[in-house]
């Protein structure tokens, strides 16, 4: 069934409460990696509308930490409320500018982003301070209040894969913690963040508390995370642009989610059936354009023959096409630039004799499932991050072995390992450096209650639940002498 398409789309920019144009009068078209067509236009921002956002966030946020913690939580709900009436519209929206699935847009914005709203406003009740007495053999009249104090002003960069999920991470917990926020989506998929904003708006945030500006990283998101007037930086994309907004940030918090080359280990002992389905969500859903993606299938000698046939047999299955298409398990890559690297890395794996079991191929952006066997440390796709629809199959014969094949990219986002031994389990867990390892589960599975982040080159931080609310808190403890303050 193919879902009626909507008119070109002709989107402002969120400033201080209201929707304008850039200051430079540009605009710029997004277009569908499905089919080209146009979806619409978006403003280019510059320097100067940062400025002017982060002039009026200064202003929003002093209303924000004077709001009542109980009215910040009503608001998040009545987000949450609008969200889900807007859903399937949205969803639509965001399938056709990701190029993902209907079905995958959908789990975005249903089970992924819109629950955020509701966990930011939970968890925002939970996250209260301490009182204690000092420690202090000579100062048992001090007693010690610890707070969480909002941050200030918080810039939101993010990627294209997951338009509307990583960007409401960030600013459902920064609104919930007092802080005003400036967001600024990938520009191949502005429409989801705008949409986000929106929500924000409808719902009756201060104006000047959500801000969304669309344009060039290095001019917008640069300006962003260069400016003294943002107090945290939380960026979600690659590894290099993660490392030039560290570059340019100068002193403030930075909460940093970057790229990932995610082993799956699959020992001999391990239930088959359920491994080759965790490698198919692992490799191919969203094209494999996942930051928790499998991007290397580690075997154990004793299974591989099965596995990989399994593997060949399952992958057989999946259809690639229309995303729009209820039918469709995978569609096109995103962009051109990712494309080009994902080519890169078949070539790459071509030239050093990598055994392509299956795929291989591209059309444009829609890239063939690719099995291949017979990958080396050596290769690039065993080096780095693909971000491609790629099972790139690697051998071990021991446990060590494993542990120490899965540890020797740069990379350490999430791992996941198949066992029944529960022996063995531990000793991956424990062995893989990695921010989070599953065992006996696909790497696409993420927890939304639970630590998330990054090792090495992956990541610094953790963000959902807690674990953000405290990155986008400043803690202060607060000492008085109770001996010393009138009866
Ligand atoms: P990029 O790093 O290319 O872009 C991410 C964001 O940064 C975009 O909004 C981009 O804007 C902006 N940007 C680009 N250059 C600069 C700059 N010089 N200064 C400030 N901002 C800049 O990543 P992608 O969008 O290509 O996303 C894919 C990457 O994201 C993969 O590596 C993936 O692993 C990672 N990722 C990590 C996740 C995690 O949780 N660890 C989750 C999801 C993705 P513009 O689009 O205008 O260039």
């Amino acid at each position: 069934m193919a879902i009626a398409l909507q008119r070109a789309l002709e989107k402002k920019v969120l400033i201080g409460g209201e929707w304008v144009e850039s200051e430079s009068g540009d605009r710029f078209e997004v277009r569908s990696p499905g089919d080209g067509s146009l979806i619409g236009t978006v403003p280019r921002c510059t320097g100067g509308d940062v400025k002017r956002a982060i002039a009026a966030a200064i202003e929003a946020q002093k209303v924000l930490a004077r709001m009542s913690v109980k009215r910040r939580a009503e608001l998040l709900w009545r987000a949450h409320e609008i969200a889900e009436r807007r859903a399937e519209d949205d969803a639509v929206v965001l399938c056709r500018e990701v190029g993902k699935t209907i079905r995958e847009a959908r789990d975005e914005i249903r089970t992924y982003s819109n629950p955020h709203f509701i966990e930011a406003a939970e968890g925002l009740k939970r996250f209260r301070g301490l009182i204690n007495p000092s420690t202090q053999e000579d100062s048992l009249d001090k007693r010690l209040l610890i707070t969480h104090e909002p941050i200030g002003v918080v810039g939101v960069i993010s990627p294209w894969n997951w338009p509307a999920d990583i960007p409401n991470i960030a600013v459902s917990h920064g609104l919930a913690a007092g802080n005003s926020v400036i967001l600024k989506p990938a520009s191949t998929t502005p429409f989801s963040a705008i949409a986000i904003a929106e929500i924000y708006q409808e719902a009756g945030f201060p104006a000047g508390s959500v801000s969304v500006l669309t344009g060039p990283g290095p001019t917008v998101g640069a300006e962003l995370a260069r400016n003294p007037g943002t107090n945290a930086i939380s960026f979600t994309g690659e590894t290099k642009t993660g490392e030039s907004i560290t570059a340019i940030a100068g002193i403030k918090r930075l909460l940093l989610e970057m790229g990932g080359n995610g082993p799956l280990v699959v020992m001999d002992d391990a239930n088959l059936e359920a491994a080759v389905e965790a490698a198919i969500i692992g490799c191919f859903y969203l094209a494999g354009q996942v930051c928790t993606a499998s991007e290397r299938i580690l075997l154990h000698d004793a299974i591989h023959d099965e596995f990989v046939d399994r593997l060949v047999a399952r992958t057989k299955q999946l259809r690639v096409g229309d995303p729009l298409d209820e039918q469709t398990d995978m569609g096109p890559l995103n962009n051109r630039a990712n494309a080009d690297k994902v080519q890169a890395h078949l070539d790459d794996a071509r030239a050093r004799g990598g055994t392509f079991l299956l795929g291989g191929g591209s059309d444009g952006l829609y890239f063939e499932p690719t099995i291949v066997d017979g990958v080396t440390s050596d290769f690039l796709m065993a080096r780095e991050e693909t971000f491609g629809p790629v099972a790139p199959i690697m051998r071990f014969g021991s446990l060590d072995e494993a542990i120490e094949l899965a540890n020797e990219t740069p990379y350490g986002l999430q791992g996941a390992a198949f066992t029944s031994s529960l022996r063995t389990a531990f000793l991956l867990g424990e062995g893989i450096r990695c921010g989070t390892v599953l065992i006996n589960e696909t790497n696409n599975y993420w927890d939304q209650l639970a630590p998330f982040g990054g090792m090495k080159k992956s990541g610094l931080g953790r963000e959902l639940s807690d674990w953000i609310l405290a990155e986008l808190t400043e803690v202060k403890q607060i000492s008085i002498d109770i001996s010393k303050v009138k009866q």
